[in-house]
């Protein structure tokens, strides 16, 4: 009585919490109920060894002993042998519904057994594959663990799996959410958050993450996500958060939160490659950014140039004559233009309405004026059809109208940017200037 009271401790001890992502260590000594041999996986072996205890015929190590009170009622008799069957045969030849979070020495994936895939966090890579079982062996139909395709699997409860690669990686399972992951709704980089919450810095890797609130405090989490629906759960407990996902173009989406709380989210991947900065791919002058002096494409750029004499000609047939009036603009010549109005106005004054070198969009070959840089041509009716129309050819006004404090300068009706049809027309359709449907600033740092 008194060992079998010892061992109702142990087994106490050993019962670990079943919260969603607890994280389970395997060693040689297992604390898998029903584990008697203690190789992890609980099959035919541990069912003999286990009647064989009970007949007489043999032992079972004592530090496995506790493996053996199945139904844990601190004895092991026979209820616990038909326990151990029951719980193999309901188990057996059943493939587990649902995605599951694999964790082992060689990182975290995520499997879905029914829909046949797997996905590797480290390296983004998702398999797909058959599967099929037959009694505690998961057959797949090509090597998804290196170069093994044939795992044993065993359940340690309703919710943790183990499997066991041939060549002997061990996987230990979490279900992790009722739907195969939707791969193609993951987030990937970073996105900033804004709405009630304040603002915070999303940086998605996987089905992880971070964020950071502007005061410097954040969390890490984890997410699931199936169609529009996503679970985070927050932190090292786990809280899970539900959230719906509301498209609105291809570099913004809402989140509704389980509070009613919406959350607007803008990709913000900002690169720099040789000096000169990409955010989610759009090349950016601005006051904050700026390019190189090197940087000289040697002209507007062919798709520009293109653009541009598309939407003359149907201007021009609307009964409006364009034409440009400055195009490129080479650091060289930015810098001449800079300094006589610094010379002339003062640099305050200057900076309002002519970029420093560098820093003016026109060197991206991607930026022109139209007719007339200058304030008379605001109330013409040319500045207003192109106000309208640019974005249908693949240009924004890139300084409109009291926006003077996010875009840096002053209203300019004649300065036009290309971006490409589809993106000028979701820029046009936002309402915002490019700063704000980036999330960026323009504002010179020195
Ligand atoms: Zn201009």
């Amino acid at each position: 009585m008194k060992r079998l009271s010892r061992i109702a401790a142990r087994l106490a001890a050993a019962v670990i919490a079943g919260g969603c992502f607890s994280i389970m260590t395997v060693s040689a000594k297992s604390t898998l109920k029903g584990d008697m041999n203690g190789d992890s996986i609980i099959g035919k072996g541990d069912v003999r060894l286990l009647q064989g205890y009970l007949l007489g015929d043999n032992s079972i190590k004592e530090e496995q002993l506790p493996c053996a009170d199945i139904d844990g009622d601190g004895r092991i008799d026979g209820f616990d042998l038909a326990l151990l069957k029951k719980n193999i045969a309901s188990h057996t030849d059943k493939i587990p519904a649902g995605t599951w979070r694999a964790e082992g020495s060689k990182g975290v994936r995520y499997y879905n057994f029914r829909s046949g895939t797997v996905y590797d966090e480290n390296s983004g890579i998702n398999t797909s594959y058959t599967c099929t079982v037959s009694e505690t062996n998961l057959y797949f139909d090509k090597n998804v663990c290196g170069d093994v395709g044939h795992a044993l699997y065993s359940w340690r409860d309703d919710t943790h799996l183990v499997l066991r690669w041939d060549k002997g990686y061990i996987e230990e399972l979490t279900y992790f959410c009722d739907a195969p992951i939707n791969y193609s709704r993951m987030l990937s980089g970073q996105y900033v958050g804004t709405g009630s919450y304040g603002t915070r810095t999303f940086d998605f890797n996987g089905l992880n993450g971070t964020f950071k609130n502007t005061d410097g405090t954040g969390m890490g989490f984890r997410y699931s996500v199936s169609g529009n629906n996503y679970v985070f759960y927050l932190g090292a407990a786990g809280t899970p958060k539900k959230a719906v996902r509301t498209d609105i173009d291809s570099m913004h989406f809402n989140l509704k939160w389980e509070d009613g709380t919406v959350e607007r989210f803008t990709q913000h991947n900002i690169v720099t490659r040789a000096g000169i900065t990409y955010v989610n791919g759009i090349l950016i002058a601005n006051k904050t950014y700026s390019l190189p002096s090197t940087y000289n494409p040697g002209g507007l750029t062919a798709d520009a140039q293109a653009a541009f004499k598309k939407m003359q000609s149907d201007a021009w047939n609307a009964g409006y004559n364009l034409w440009i009036c400055s195009g490129f603009r080479s650091y060289a010549y930015q810098s001449q233009l800079y300094n006589n109005y610094v010379a002339r106005d003062g640099k305050a004054k200057a900076d309002t309405y002519s970029a420093r070198p560098g820093h003016s969009e026109h060197q991206t070959g991607l930026a022109m004026d139209i007719n007339n840089a200058s304030d008379t041509f605001n109330n013409t009716a040319e500045a207003r059809w192109i106000a309208a129309n640019c974005y249908k050819y693949g240009f924004i006004l890139r300084y409109p109208q009291g926006k003077q404090n996010i875009t840096g300068y002053k209203y300019e009706s004649w300065h036009v940017r290309y971006l490409g049809t589809a993106l000028a027309k979701e820029v046009y359709n936002s309402g915002l200037t490019l700063e704000e449907f980036l999330c960026i600033d323009s504002v010179y740092k020195s």
